[in-house]
């Protein structure tokens, strides 16, 4: 295992988004877990919606004070290929968990559990299924509290792989969801709910000068004078890039000026992300106004910030979707989202409201051209959708939440 370093940020820039009684609520937390060591766990520090996540959450409640430490696991291709496949059957897709995939499993668990033998931490925080065998090798530490915290959409889990993980998720002391539906009826010794937030400060999110957007996306190969719908997402079945090129095609016929961007950071515990990269330049063809870039070709949270901030529209048009960062940080950016009509997505656009959920490519399409040729509703959609996140969706209430979670300990 190996302790990520975070960049330093200060909470005190923070302080804009909450109110006093909040603040107060944080001084009195804080105070209660003084002297609690606390570990978080995930599988990568880079690509995806934990890294990025952690990456606001861990500095943050280090300048706030709290004792809090973040490690990755080690790995080798053989494990992720199989953490790959639980994360895809834990999402509900059918198949048959295998002796291999159990011992593959199983083997890299009890590795990197080798590393927690001279641990001293409070509470444990694991990160989604990669790491949640870990509380079977432990070393028997009853002061110690392990959390299991699930960012999957895991409402129609298949069973096998579910089963399979319950003999170690139902060891922990507590399980944190993002939403209600994903918490099976298992009988966990305790369940909290907490959804994942945006950091409004970071460089993917901060507020970016239209004429430096375009500058920077004009760089893709994309004409910022001309219309553009964006996805920003790994290249995975679940976010169905192919469904987005779908939609795109039936817009441009309706408006030949629109382009599309396909926007997609290869995870490193992902394998499977460049098959599907290959598929979606298949299904893009010769047709060069869609733009299929990657961070091997000069992405990084700038330039994600300024494609979600010029977009006329962001498509989240996901099959599944535990959460869905990029449908926040776009509507934060007052760009309305076209999101697939599932898991955390819904907790997010209010139909009509900050976007549509959608079910279909024609559905999306078809409101895609409608919110293209009304400019009134984008405008209104603007403003909703960036109050909603202010509201719901920023990193200071996804502290405040872990914190109270903790101080249960
Ligand atoms: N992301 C990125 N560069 C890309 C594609 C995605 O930085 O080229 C980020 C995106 O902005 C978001 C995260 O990766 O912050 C994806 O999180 P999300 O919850 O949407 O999906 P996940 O990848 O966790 O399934």
């Amino acid at each position: 295992m190996q302790l990520v370093e975070v960049e330093k940020k200060e909470f005190k820039n923070y302080l804009q988004f909450i109110d006093e009684e909040t603040a107060e609520e944080f001084a009195r937390l804080i105070d209660k877990l003084e002297g609690k060591k606390i570990a978080m766990i995930s599988a990568t520090s880079f690509g995806g919606g934990v890294a990025e996540k952690m990456r606001s959450l861990v500095p943050l409640m280090q300048d706030l004070g709290v004792d809090v430490d973040w490690w990755v696991v080690f790995g080798h291709e053989e494990f992720y290929r199989v953490t790959k496949t639980f994360h895809n059957r834990l999402q509900g897709q059918k198949g048959v968990l295998t002796p291999a995939e159990k011992e593959i499993y199983l083997k890299y668990n009890h590795m990197n559990a080798s590393y927690m033998k001279e641990w001293l931490y409070d509470i444990i925080v694991i990160h989604d299924p990669q790491p949640a065998a870990l509380i079977a090798y432990r070393e028997e530490r009853p002061s110690e509290k392990w959390l299991w915290r699930c960012h999957l959409d895991t409402s129609t889990a298949n069973e096998e792989y579910w089963n399979f993980l319950y003999k170690y998720t139902g060891q922990y002391d507590a399980v944190i969801f993002t939403m209600q539906d994903y918490a099976p009826a298992d009988s966990f010794k305790s369940v909290a709910f907490i959804p994942p937030s945006i950091d409004p400060l970071s460089m993917k999110n901060i507020p970016l000068e239209i004429e430096e957007a375009r500058e920077i996306i004009s760089r893709f190969g994309v004409d910022p004078q001309r219309p553009l719908l964006s996805q920003v997402s790994r290249f995975d079945p679940w976010k169905d890039p192919l469904g987005v090129i779908d939609v795109y095609k039936i817009v441009k016929k309706e408006l030949p000026s629109i382009q599309l961007a396909l926007v997609g950071s290869m995870a490193s515990d992902d394998p499977e992300g460049w098959d599907y990269l290959y598929r979606t330049l298949r299904r893009a063809g010769e047709d060069y106004d869609i733009k299929v870039i990657t961070n091997f070709n000069g992405i990084s949270d700038l330039e994600v910030n300024a494609f979600q901030t010029v977009s006329d529209l962001v498509l989240q048009k996901s099959l599944r979707e535990g959460f869905g960062l990029t449908v926040a940080e776009s509507l934060w950016k007052g760009t309305p989202v076209l999101g697939g009509n599932v898991g955390g997505i819904k907790l997010q656009i209010e139909h009509g409201v900050t976007g549509y959920l959608v079910d279909t490519v024609e559905e999306c399409a078809q409101k895609a051209l409608k919110l293209l040729r009304n400019p009134v509703l984008l405008a209104e959609m603007k403003k909703a959708g960036r109050e909603k996140v202010r509201q719901e969706f920023l990193v200071t209430r996804n502290i405040l939440d872990y914190l109270r979670l903790f101080s249960r300990f």
